[in-house]
């Protein structure tokens, strides 16, 4: 599953070379809230994205902020060098540090997903692994 390019650059995270989405969450939250945008122009999540978040993801702490169901799931996915080219889910911080362990140049994409409304966004994108000099 490719991710298409965010609608915004985010801003840099706390960590070199990660990038913060909350800022463009809270946006598009706003333009949702304020009526600007329909319920299905933000809970859009495609069958494959539920389905890795039905089965391969962390539960989130805060409840979904379209529906507020508890249904909110963490979903990470790595793209690097030698990883297919949807990327590999890992489950957990465990599974992801054995994923990226020696690897080098890999990022690791964190989206948020309703299994109850399909709400889903991409919270944030960090280096993992070793990063090239
Ligand atoms: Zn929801």
């Amino acid at each position: 599953m490719p991710f298409l390019q965010p609608e915004t650059p985010g801003r840099p995270g706390p960590t070199p070379g990660s990038v913060d989405y909350r800022f463009a969450r809270r946006q598009l939250l706003h333009r949702f809230r304020a009526g600007e945008l329909d319920r299905t122009d933000v809970c859009d999540a495609q069958s494959e994205l539920l389905r890795v978040g039905h089965n391969c993801s962390q539960r989130a702490t805060a409840p979904c902020p379209v529906c507020g169901e508890s249904q909110l799931r963490l979903v990470r996915y790595v793209f690097g060098p030698r990883l297919p080219a949807g990327g590999k889910v890992v489950a957990g911080r465990a599974e992801l540090r054995k994923v990226t362990e020696g690897r080098v140049g890999a990022r690791c994409y964190t989206v948020e997903v309703c299994l109850a409304c399909r709400w889903n966004h991409l919270l944030r994108v960090d280096p993992v692994g070793r990063q090239p000099a």
